[in-house]
């Protein structure tokens, strides 16, 4: 057997058979060489960005790309090409999902392995591991493929050389520290993040910014800018001057950073520079997508201008000089109960990033007062778990109502929330519906409230900047707020109304929207008939 043992060297691996150097070769070209995609051999032809990419000696790269330029494929590509050179090299693949992983290691790796005769001929036999999550070579070298939904407990005590981070934008930034451990004892430690910015801040702008920021730009003919790709270079008859508008030659163009200090080496590939993109296609998607979609998908940028319902500052503002409470405290809320919501996070929605989220208060006066609250991370978050916590809470707390989230727990937890405190009345589902008028109704079919989801969320918004809803110190409540910094609003051509969506998690504003609401009908203060908050 021919044993194709080749070290790493510089920016080529040298290659070794038998003790000696026969040769040497860059990983772009070895793939080129041994990989097949759609019955043609892989090439790289017309796309040198990405030859960059898979030849860097860089130890930490970042690529922020729009939709389709081969993002997967280049991480595929990228971690078999070590995998291969590398004798006992462990490479680690993570996505925020099952799903996306799954898809990843069936319709990426898998393609190329049991595509390439060459991978079949010298580095497979019937000793290697062929699975969905593993894969591995007659070198000795490992390719682990895993997911860090809700939790990177998964991904905690694997040993790897290499990460593949792919869709960095839905994993949450304190994740990424786990992920980076599994290669505490390795001598390679080499980092490729991948993904497509999103409307917001997170975890790709993060990384981003630790990097050389490195863009495509390309010099005019007539005039003689030196253009970074925006949407000024986007006309209906090409990709143009943003000073002079005349036409501009992609083969005019040279990857410059635009940061001299960096730790990564971060690249944005937007679909203006992919050779296959057609122009036609990039104009209609200029003409149809929203600025937000255009940026992200087609640009590779983050939009960043919608309006967003809260500042820190108000929801510091809304704080008061209390600590959270660790039961019911009678002094402080004489003669009342408190009321609980409860959010839960979706199951296998993909790559979204959501826990389950409770929140408890009470009425002193007419000002609601939030005095726990949890998010249910990891083990915590088996909803049976965490359906005993909440009665536990129940009891607790002195809690009168539970309010709950009628998708995911309908049925379900909800149902068993019900039973173990002995009483239907005791838990009320909440449904958020974008096409009623009314604030609240009772739906008496689904033995449920609808709620009209803006002017809900708008009612709890308004009432934390009036300080009719308050909130533990800052130190205690800072841990929540994203929940409500992610929130962003729009209008919805379709329904002519402002909807509210959100990037990353919003679920401690669900569940204090849901504790806030049953506990206004409790009080009375919620008049049903005419749906406004009194
Ligand atoms: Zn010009």
């Amino acid at each position: 057997m021919v044993s194709a043992v080749l070290n790493w060297s510089c920016t080529y691996f040298r290659v070794v058979r038998e003790g000696n150097a026969v040769g040497t070769v860059k990983p772009s070209y070895f793939a080129e060489a041994i990989l097949t995609l759609g019955n043609k051999p892989f090439s790289l032809a017309g796309r040198n960005y990405l030859r960059f990419v898979h030849d860097s000696i860089h130890p930490n790269i970042i690529l922020r790309t729009g939709r389709q330029v081969e993002k997967s494929t280049t991480l595929a590509v990228h971690m078999l090409t070590r995998a291969l050179l590398i004798p006992y090299f462990n490479a680690l693949y993570v996505s925020p999902s099952s799903k996306q992983t799954r898809i990843f290691s069936s319709q990426k790796l898998n393609t190329f392995i049991s595509g390439s005769k060459f991978i079949q001929q010298f580095y497979l036999d019937s000793s290697c591991v062929d699975r969905v999550f593993e894969k591995s070579f007659t070198n000795q070298s490992r390719i682990v493929l895993d997911y860090v939904y809700n939790t990177p407990d998964r991904v905690r005590g694997i040993s790897a050389d290499s990460v593949y981070v792919d869709e960095v934008q839905d994993i949450p930034k304190d994740f990424l520290p786990v992920i980076f451990e599994t290669m505490s004892h390795s001598q390679y430690k080499w980092r490729l993040l991948a993904g497509t910015p999103k409307r917001y801040q997170n975890t790709i702008e993060y990384y981003w910014g630790l990097s050389s920021q490195t863009e495509y730009a390309i010099k005019c003919d007539s005039c003689g800018h030196w253009n970074i790709l925006d949407e000024r270079n986007v006309a209906k008859e090409g990709l143009v001057c943003s000073n002079c508008h005349s036409k501009l030659n992609l083969s005019n163009g040279q990857w410059v950073n635009t940061k001299r200090d960096f730790t990564f080496k971060g690249i944005r590939i937007p679909q203006l520079i992919v050779p296959w993109i057609k122009w036609k296609d990039i104009w209609e998607k200029h003409e149809e997508y929203s600025s937000a979609q255009f940026y992200n998908e087609v640009l590779g940028m983050p939009y960043e201008d919608a309006a967003r319902p809260f500042t820190k500052g108000d929801l510091i503002a809304a704080c008061e000089n209390r600590p959270f409470l660790n039961g019911f405290d009678g002094q402080y809320f004489s003669g009342e109960r408190l009321y609980l919501g409860i959010d839960y996070a979706p199951g296998g929605t993909m790559g979204d990033t959501a826990y389950t989220v409770v929140v408890i208060g009470g009425f002193v006066g007419d000002v609601f007062k939030v005095v726990y609250a949890k998010r249910y991370k990891g083990i915590e978050s088996d909803l049976t778990d965490v359906a005993e916590d909440v009665v536990r809470l129940v009891k607790q707390f002195n809690v009168a109502l539970v309010g709950a989230d009628w998708g995911i727990g309908s049925g379900g937890t909800n149902q068993l929330l019900r039973k173990m405190l002995g009483s239907a009345e005791r838990v009320v589902e909440f449904y958020h519906s974008g096409s009623q008028n009314a604030l609240i109704k009772w739906d008496s079919q689904g033995y449920k409230f609808t709620l009209n989801r803006t002017d809900a969320m708008s009612t709890v918004m308004l009432k934390i900047k009036e300080k009719k809803i308050t909130f533990p110190k800052w130190e205690y409540w800072e841990p929540f707020a994203d929940d409500f910094l992610n929130i962003y609003q729009d209008y919805s051509e379709a329904s002519r109304r402002i909807i509210y969506d959100h990037e990353s998690t919003d679920d401690t504003f669900h569940a204090l929207l849901f504790a806030y609401f049953v506990g206004l009908m409790e009080k009375g203060m919620l008049d049903k008939y005419f749906s406004k908050v009194v």
